[in-house]
């Protein structure tokens, strides 16, 4: 089959998708259990079993569909099909695309794989509409009871639970859809950076995904005068909380690949002739290994409590999010190597600063992620672009992949 061929296959079908939006006209928002994310589920239903496959929807409200192997242990492939609020038509879905382009080869070849093969397309993913996400990834662990699912609630009071309820999903099982029987998992994703469009690569193999580490930070002082109180005597909460954020950024380019950003600020009562009595932020790190992330928030909490010592403040830190960094199967990045230079495609190491599906799978199974350029950098707005022929690269290489680990016989 040739590059053109597939290229043309993946363009019609996410075209096709992203007229599944909330937002017409103003890019792709697919928030899970919703009619657009329904819509994107039957589409890719039909797809599935166009190729062969045995297709179904799990209780996490993804769309699975099966090739049975030889053995009953199964690999993962794929990518999800929910999306930010506005945002393009390739995040997720088009790793779920080249998935079914794969496993299309695989199928037309006649021949039973000795894995069994799942071509999968995971629901909330991104977290946009309950603010929690990598949601199917953690209902196959089990990691999710009722009690979270009935916590987590959208921006209209609806919860987890309840959504799922209304899609026909039985929320009350959460807990009990571990899989075992998953032994790896390949998603292919846009890069959703500058990198591999600079570096002119047609592939990226991710080494490792990042480990995440965020917090809300409160800083009190006291409200005061502005004009009557000494600065010797006054306590400012914006000059204290400023005092540490102004170090958040340096400290953090200590380390080549770790970022740290303080994205939301807030200031009590805000009023331009009252003293601050009280600062709130989040700040978000992130870093290749657990050591660099620690050493960020310890650094942070130092000049916390410096800063507050000296002002006689207080101050107080809630942690968020905590996941750990994931490096990805060695193996796994090899055999894409190898079926990057058997094809000729350009090819490089890369590092996935964005949270993916492949991270909680790839924390208790070999994992492996194949990155394709994203045009300008752009992702998470409606002029996220990628070429298709660079999408059908990829799905090419993850056959080749599929085919080396049935080959192997090593999961
Ligand atoms: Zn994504």
């Amino acid at each position: 089959m040739t590059i053109e061929t597939i290229a043309q296959r993946i363009r019609t079908q996410l075209e096709e998708l992203s007229a599944f939006t909330a937002t017409p006209g103003n890019g792709v928002t697919r928030f899970p259990f919703t009619q657009e994310a329904r819509k994107a589920s039957d589409y890719l239903k039909t797809r599935m079993e166009e190729v062969g496959l045995t297709v179904r929807m799990d209780n996490s409200g993804s769309v699975i569909g099966r090739l049975e192997g030889q053995v009953p242990d199964t690999v993962m492939i794929g990518s999800h099909l929910d999306s930010v609020q506005f945002g393009g038509a390739y995040d997720g879905i088009a790793g779920v695309v080249c998935a079914i382009e794969a496993v299309r080869q695989m199928a037309e070849s006649n021949e039973k794989p000795f894995y069994s093969i799942e071509v999968i397309a995971t629901n909330d993913e991104e977290g946009s509409r309950f603010k929690s996400g990598l949601f199917t990834g953690k209902v196959m662990d089990a990691q999710l009871t009722v009690e979270d699912i009935q916590r987590y609630k959208d921006a209209d009071g609806v919860s987890v639970y309840a959504a799922m309820k209304e899609y026909g999903l039985n929320p009350d099982e959460i807990a009990n859809h571990k899989r075992t029987d998953i032994k790896a998992f390949i998603e292919v994703h846009i890069e959703q950076g500058p990198i591999l469009e600079a570096e002119q690569k047609d592939i990226g193999v991710v080494d490792i995904i990042v480990g995440i580490k965020r917090a809300l930070v409160t800083v009190n002082g006291r409200a005061d005068h502005i004009g009557t109180m000494p600065m010797n005597m006054r306590m400012d909460a914006v000059e204290a909380a400023t005092k540490v954020i102004a170090n958040i950024g340096d400290r953090s380019r200590q380390y080549p690949l770790a970022v740290a950003t303080v994205g939301n600020l807030n200031v009590a009562p805000n009023i331009v002739n009252i003293i601050p009595s009280q600062v709130t932020y989040t700040v978000d790190f992130r870093g290749t290994t657990q050591d660099e992330i620690d050493a960020q928030y310890k650094g942070m909490l130092e000049d916390l409590q410096a800063v507050t010592v000296r002002f006689h403040m207080s101050f107080d830190v809630a942690e968020t999010l905590n996941v750990i960094p994931v490096e990805l199967s060695k193996d796994f990045r090899s055999y894409i190597k190898e079926s990057c230079t058997k094809r000729g495609y350009s090819n490089m190491n890369i590092v996935s600063g964005a949270g993916h599906d492949a991270q909680v799978f790839g924390a208790r199974m070999p994992a492996a992620m194949i990155f394709v350029p994203s045009i300008g950098g752009r992702s998470h707005c409606p002029e996220e672009n990628t070429d298709a022929r660079t999408l059908a690269m990829a799905s090419n290489v993850a056959y080749d992949t599929l085919l080396r680990i049935c080959a192997e016989k090593r999961l």
